[in-house]
This record gives structure tokens, sequence and C-alpha cells, in this order.
């Protein structure tokens, strides 16, 4: 890992005074190494450093495409603290790109505290859009894409994961939500209970060798989970709340009304 340097140890073109620099967002493969774009390649090969989720991991995409550049670590146990050290550095003049292990940075990964901490000290921030799984998911699923909702990872306690279920059982869009291979079962059943007969699609391992997508039902899929071991990255897209059951809602609202 990469001891960021001193004000007193840069260059003379980083050191204060001079024009700031840019903070690039940079998206990188979900698991196709292939699966990045021409001008992320060429934004890495330009920044004077990279702010890593896992250095380790990204030294292996830059080592895959023939870059190496200055890497350090931004993840979330150190994240305030780094986003101040890398606002100080663009202020100075440095040109910094975020990425994070896969995907989007700040999707589900570090990057809003250095995103936020840059946009408040006026730094230009630029996206390099590319991979995120939650679209990819999306965009596969067959399910209704005009209207979504990200939902990112559920609770892991079982009462605050039911109780954020409930909440979105009236939501009229369609809903994705990251889970872990070890909590898929549970998390399933819990879908279903909340949620009902809604279609239901899991995108598993997307853009690598063994992608695949389950659809059916989420009863289906609660059965199907218990006999299945999960294994890999796993999104899950749901079914909005359909017409019938935003009537149904409704008459339920306006029976409580007229009973009250
Ligand atoms: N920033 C990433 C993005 O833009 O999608 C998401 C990072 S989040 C920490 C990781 C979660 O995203 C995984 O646990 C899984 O739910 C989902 N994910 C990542 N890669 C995936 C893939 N190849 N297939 C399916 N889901 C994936």
């Amino acid at each position: 890992m990469r001891r960021i340097p001193r004000p007193s140890e840069q260059k003379p073109e980083q050191q204060p005074g001079r024009q700031p620099g840019t903070l690039y967002l940079v998206a990188t493969p979900i698991g196709n190494l292939q699966d990045i774009t021409l001008r992320a390649l060429e934004t890495l090969r330009r920044v004077d450093l990279i702010a890593a989720e896992d250095t380790r991991h990204t030294r292996k995409l830059l080592t895959h495409h023939g870059l190496s550049k200055p890497l350090v670590s931004y993840h979330e146990h150190i994240e305030a603290r780094r986003a101040a050290q890398l606002v100080t550095m663009l202020q100075e003049g440095r040109e910094i790109a975020l990425v994070s292990d896969a995907g989007t940075p700040g999707i589900a990964d570090p990057g809003y505290r250095v995103v936020s901490a840059a946009a408040a000290a006026g730094i230009r921030i630029v996206p390099v859009p590319g991979p995120s799984a939650l679209l990819a998911a999306l965009a596969a699923s067959g399910l209704p894409t005009h209207r979504f909702l990200f939902e990112g990872f559920l609770p892991v306690k079982p009462g605050a994961r039911r109780r954020r279920l409930e909440a979105l059982r009236q939501v009229p869009a369609t809903l994705i939500f990251y889970e872990s291979p070890h909590r898929m079962a549970r998390c399933v059943v819990d879908l279903a209970a909340a949620l009902g007969e809604r279609r239901v699609v899991v995108a598993r391992e997307l853009t690598k060798l063994h992608e695949e997508f389950w659809r059916g039902r989420l009863p289906e899929l609660a059965a199907e989970a218990a006999r299945r071991a999960w294994r890999g990255e796993i999104t899950i897209v749901v079914e909005g709340a359909t017409n019938a059951a935003k009537r149904g809602a409704a008459g339920a609202e306006d029976k409580a009304t007229e009973e009250e």
C-alpha cells in the first residue's frame, strides 16, 4: 500500500495555488475484465493517483490492461479520513481516479463521502460510466424498467429486514436488491412472505462464465432456495406493486378510514 505524500514532498505543479485537480469516478468490471471502457482505461492511465477500495484487486485489473499507477486504499473503515486527504490533494492540483472492487464506485460501495466532500469544496467531479450490477440485472430481467427502486443490501437482522420489506410493499416500481449467497435462502423467504406471488429474477454471476438468470415467482424461489446452495454474486429483481395490489391497498385504506 502506498503512503500519501505530504504537500512538502509533492512536485511543484502539485503545490497549493495551482489549479485544482479533477476527481474521476471510474467504473470497472463486475466480473469480465474486458468490461471496461476505452475512456476508463485512458483516465486510469492519465491520472496521478488511483484511490481503490482494495489496492491488490485493482492492481490485478491494471496489470491485465498493461497499466501501472500509484494506488492508495479507500475503503469503508477509513473513508472519512481518506476523503479529507484526497480532497486536499485535489485542491493542490492532483488528478485522482476513484475505483471500487467492482462496478460503479459509490453504488453500494465506498465513494459517497469523497464525492460529497469534493463537491462541497468546489472540485470538478467527472463520472466515467460503465458496469453496474443493478442496471445489468434490471435490463436483462424482463421486468418493467421504466421505474425502479434500488434497495441495495437488505438489513441482516431479520426484524429490520421484514420491516424494510413491509415498507416496500406498496412501491409501484421494480425493486432491485443485492444479496450475499449465504443469506439468500433467508432473504427470499422474507421476500415471498412480504411481497407474495410477484415475479422475480435472480441474476447470478453476471458477465462471468457461470452467468445465470433464474426466473419465476417469489414462493417458487423460496422453495428453490431451500433446495440449492447459492454461490457467487447475486442481484435480485422483483416486480413492483401491481395495479391490482394498489387498488386492493387503496380499498383497504378507504375501508379503514370509513371505520375510524
Ligand atoms: N458497485 C457495484 C455496482 O456498481 O454494481 C456493487 C458493489 S456491491 C458491494 C456488490 C454486490 O453487487 C454483490 O454482493 C452482488 O449483490 C452485486 N453484484 C456485483 N457483481 C455482480 C455480478 N457479477 N452478478 C450479480 N450481482 C453482482
